[in-house]
């Protein structure tokens, strides 16, 4: 597996490997919800490559940039183990060298749910994500519906910007109880792991009623909101009840796919998740 830290040696490795090439994007401090995202890529590739770095141009000013967690030993055994041929590992110097100035931004479809909450986080992930698509050049990228917005961001960007890459979105992976993987979990303590649960068990409330019939948005995000509220180590930010495509707030009767998503915080840790509802679920 080879390890490159500048775009020049990403470019070069590229050009020397001209076959089907899949990308995973990541911060690293990798899970196994990663590593499914690796792994599909590894299978439908004749390459396989996989980003990590953390960036900060996604982090807002009060968020947790510095003491995201990383273990970059760890993280490149793992993908030393499902095979894949290249990491990109720039460091923030490759990234922003001095004198950066350049960001992409993406409309509407980034400035609900998480961009409300976080301003200027699509901004940072677009930019990064265009970068890493330009310099690493795959057929394939894969990006996990856990980040259900960023993957409508993503999906927006490369078909705006006319980026010849496909999209692959890869489920959800949880942990035995229901809660979404995150490198984000490693900073719960064991009562607000144990709290956390309640994100996942809330979705799935909702998912019960929209299965059996219910189809007032309302309702839907009061179920959500109602179960959230039985944990108090939970702060809820907030539920949405959003067109699966234009991620517009519905109000009145949900149509026949949307995406239900949540944040929330046990103490300084800020969660998310979602699920998409369709007809026939
Ligand atoms: P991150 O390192 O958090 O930026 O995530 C890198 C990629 O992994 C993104 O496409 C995420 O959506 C995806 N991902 C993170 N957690 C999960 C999960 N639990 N299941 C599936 N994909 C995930």
């Amino acid at each position: 597996m080879e390890i490159l830290q500048t775009p020049a040696e990403m470019r070069t490795w590229r050009e020397e490997h001209p076959g089907s090439l899949g990308l995973t994007p990541t911060m690293g401090y990798l899970h196994e919800g990663h590593l499914a995202l690796a792994q599909r890529s590894v299978t439908e590739n004749r390459f396989s490559a996989a980003s990590i770095f953390v960036n900060p141009t996604q982090f807002g000013p009060d968020e947790d940039f510095q003491r995201y967690p990383r273990d970059e030993d760890r993280d490149l055994q793992l993908l030393r183990d499902l095979e894949i041929d290249v990491v990109y590992l720039p460091g923030l110097e490759e990234m922003y060298p001095k004198g950066y100035q350049t960001y992409v931004t993406v409309g509407e479809l980034a400035q609900g749910l998480e961009g409300a909450s976080r301003p200027v986080h699509f901004r940072g992930v677009a930019t990064v994500v265009t970068k890493l698509l330009n310099v690493v050049r795959p057929d394939r990228a894969y990006f996990g519906k856990k980040d259900g917005q960023q993957l409508r961001v993503i999906r927006r960007l490369t078909q705006d910007l006319d980026l010849a890459v496909e999209i692959v979105a890869c489920e959800t992976v949880r942990e035995k109880d229901g809660l979404a993987m995150s490198s984000r979990n490693a900073y719960l303590t064991v009562e607000q792991r144990r709290a956390a649960t309640i994100l996942s068990q809330a979705l799935q409330a909702a998912e019960t009623q929209f299965t059996a019939g219910a189809r007032s948005a309302e309702s839907l995000r009061r179920v959500v909101r109602t179960t959230v509220e039985t944990e108090p180590l939970a702060e809820l930010e907030y539920v949405s009840v959003a067109h699966s495509e234009t991620l517009a707030e519905v109000e009145g009767e949900v149509g026949s796919e949307i995406l239900l998503s949540l944040a929330a915080r046990f103490g300084s840790v800020r969660l998310i998740d979602n699920v998409t509802l369709t007809e026939d679920t």
